[in-house]
């Protein structure tokens, strides 16, 4: 089946400023999101991810490149595409002397069939436990972000654009969110969001794309990025480690972070076993640990140094 892009944009740029004081925010950026996926943004911090959602909300304009949701163009048609997507801002502000439900009616008046709406509001607030009764001055963090989910999700729009969903969100209710999305997606609905926390990409993203200075590094399924071929290897030596084999370790080109604790080594390993068992059997090994690397190392690499991977 040929994937339905929801999302599309190409050559999609943002340069802030001007002359010596520009930033490229965002560099050329070409990516698509298909339908009934959940799409992770990755990147560190002032990679350009809330860039690249506050340009598709159409709440700025690229310098250079366009894009698409739905296939309509986000700039022509962003009140259309503004019906059909639910979003959830990193910074949000909201009325402070209003309670939530009464940010919740207004929204929900705005967008029509507000009955409909109310009722799936409810539904989701009293699944996030949020109590909406509360003026938003009123609200810890945490809770304000639960406001601002239940405010993106409740009229059951299409595409759902989050900008890091679960931050100040407690282990419990990220849970909940999770869960959410899942039902979400499996409803055929698709999901862009940001993120910080690997965990929870691991968990429910299907692909995801990594950011780096304004520049799409990659963009792999999560399953893909778990794949790759490189291990830590933890060496037990029941005398000290061999003299000479860390020299040896050294001058072979797939083997790296080279370290020696008493008579452990550790290293990393890229690639095939062989060519370096044979050099560990230099001494009597006691214990010989392989790990996958997490996706914490994976993307720590994308982040530093891709060729590393
Ligand atoms: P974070 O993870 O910290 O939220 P981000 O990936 O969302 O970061 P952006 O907020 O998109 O990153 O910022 C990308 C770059 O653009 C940064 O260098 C930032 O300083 C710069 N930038 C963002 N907004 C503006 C602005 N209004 N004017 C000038 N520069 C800006």
């Amino acid at each position: 089946m040929v994937p339905n892009a929801i999302i599309e944009t190409r050559g999609l740029s943002k340069i802030y400023g001007s002359g010596a004081q520009s930033t490229t925010a965002l560099d050329s950026l070409n990516l698509q999101v298909n339908q009934g996926e959940i799409f992770g943004y990755l990147g560190p911090n002032g990679a350009g991810k809330t860039t690249t959602i506050r340009l598709l909300l159409d709440l700025i304009r690229p310098s250079a490149g366009a894009a698409t949701i739905f296939g309509d163009d986000i700039r022509a048609k962003s009140v259309d595409i503004h019906r059909r997507i639910g979003f959830l801002p990193g910074e949000l502000s909201l009325w402070e002397g209003r309670s939530g439900k009464q940010i919740i009616n207004f929204v929900a008046n705005v967008r029509g069939d507000a009955d409909g709406i109310l009722k799936q509001a409810e539904k989701i607030a009293e699944r996030l436990e949020l109590d909406t009764t509360k003026r938003v001055r009123d609200l810890s963090s945490g809770n304000k972000r639960k406001l601002g989910l239940v405010l993106a999700l409740m009229h059951d729009p299409e595409l759902l654009i989050l900008d890091e969903p679960t931050n100040g969100l407690d282990p419990l209710v990220q849970q909940t969110f999770h869960e959410m999305m899942n039902e979400y997606r499996q409803r055929g609905k698709t999901v862009f969001l940001s993120s910080h926390v690997l965990s929870e990409v691991q968990a429910i993203c299907d692909r995801v794309g990594i950011l780096r200075d304004g520049d799409l590094k990659a963009v792999e399924s999560v399953e893909g990025l778990t794949q790759v071929e490189f291990h830590h290897i933890e060496v037990s030596y029941r005398e000290a480690v061999p003299p000479e084999l860390r020299e040896r370790l050294a001058g072979m080109p797939q083997v790296s972070d080279v370290a020696v604790h008493g008579r452990r080594l550790d290293l990393r390993l890229v690639g095939d076993f062989d060519p370096l068992l044979r050099e560990l059997g230099a001494g009597y090994v006691e214990l010989l640990r392989i790990e996958e690397p997490t996706l914490e190392d994976i993307f720590l690499a994308f982040y530093s140094d891709k060729e590393k991977v």
